[in-house]
């Protein structure tokens, strides 16, 4: 170890390690510099701008893991792995993005490319596995075995964590909690159906239901919220009704999955007390013979995305 500088000897190589970390979503990028213990180093926002296609966005993707990964040697740290997130359909055995309509992907490679690049090993994730993995492990689900993360925001996607392993079923689709019909004949959704909870219970669909009923254009689930604790009654039948479907949906997944705690997350949950404890009452209801999960906030916020990918990607660096 004779050539150690001054500097590598005064950290030890064990925490010098970090991630490199994008979570790729429709609209933005969140990245970061991830260490061991899920602790972020640096942080930085890029937009996606899908509209620029595919092979432009995976430009930007390999630029910025590039960029992460030359900050994280300027700072004197060493980048052992990528882990990147995206959303839709993941082959993560494959390292593929096979089907993400909001950042255009289809059928890319997602992960090979970024070891090309960086030659760095790296692990490509399903965008609410990976924040559902990051809440199990270091978040507001750490005391249980069984989670359920739940993110409500445009839409509405689940994730069932088991002892901090996601669960991505047969073909990398589990966890399409928006997708069930609460509500048989309700209102139209884009995959076909009618009457599913995404159609109801996300911010966009609350925010687009007070808009039409109240004559509001552009108001957001936000004003819903905020409306109805004015005593708004319109904005209170809505938030009710929205409140009611996600119990609905809620109490069928604990059928299916019962689980210690759902961990709420995504734009959503920022409503804090004012959705979860209808929400709690809502299920505590709606449940006969099975057992009521506690339902909490989710506590990393819009960096567990990045913080799973890390964590997915340390996991696979000790699994080789
Ligand atoms: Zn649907």
């Amino acid at each position: 170890m004779g050539d150690c500088t001054g500097e590598s000897e005064a950290v030890p190589p064990a925490q010098r390690r970090v991630v490199v970390a994008l979570d790729v979503g429709g609209t933005g990028m969140k990245c970061a510099l991830v260490r061991p213990d899920g602790t972020v180093h640096h942080a930085e926002r890029h937009p996606t701008r899908a509209d620029r296609g595919p092979e432009a966005v995976l430009g930007t993707i390999l630029d910025v893991a590039e960029g992460l990964a030359r900050k994280a040697r300027a700072d004197g740290l060493e980048p052992v792995a990528a882990g990147v997130a995206v959303p839709g359909v993941v082959d993560e055995e494959n390292g593929i993005a096979v089907w993400s309509s909001n950042v255009g992907f289809r059928d890319v490679p997602v992960r090979a490319r970024i070891e090309e690049r960086l030659g760095l090993p790296t692990i490509l994730g399903h965008d609410v596995r990976v924040g559902g993995t990051a809440e199990a492990r270091l978040g507001a689900g750490r005391a249980h075995r069984h989670v359920l993360f739940v993110a409500i925001g445009t839409g509405i996607a689940a994730a069932l964590i088991v002892d901090g392993a996601g669960y991505g079923g047969a073909h990398g689709g589990a966890g399409e909690l928006g997708h069930i019909v609460v509500r048989p004949g309700g209102p139209a959704c884009p995959c076909g159906q009618h009457g599913c909870l995404e159609s109801l219970g996300s911010a966009r669909a609350i925010g687009l239901r007070y808009a039409e009923l109240a004559g509001v254009p552009g108001a957001t689930a936000h004003d819903v919220v905020t409306r109805a604790g004015q005593g708004d009654a319109l904005a209170r039948m809505v938030w009710r009704e929205a409140i009611e479907a996600l119990a609905d949906g809620m109490v069928i997944a604990q059928a299916l999955y019962d689980v210690g705690v759902f961990v709420i997350g995504g734009g959503l949950a920022e409503a804090g007390d004012a959705l979860l404890g209808p929400l709690r009452s809502g299920v505590g209801e709606r449940v006969t013979f099975h057992r009521v999960p506690e339902i909490v906030r989710a506590e990393l916020g819009d960096n567990a995305g990045c913080i799973g990918a890390a964590l997915l990607a340390l996991d696979h660096l000790e699994s080789v």
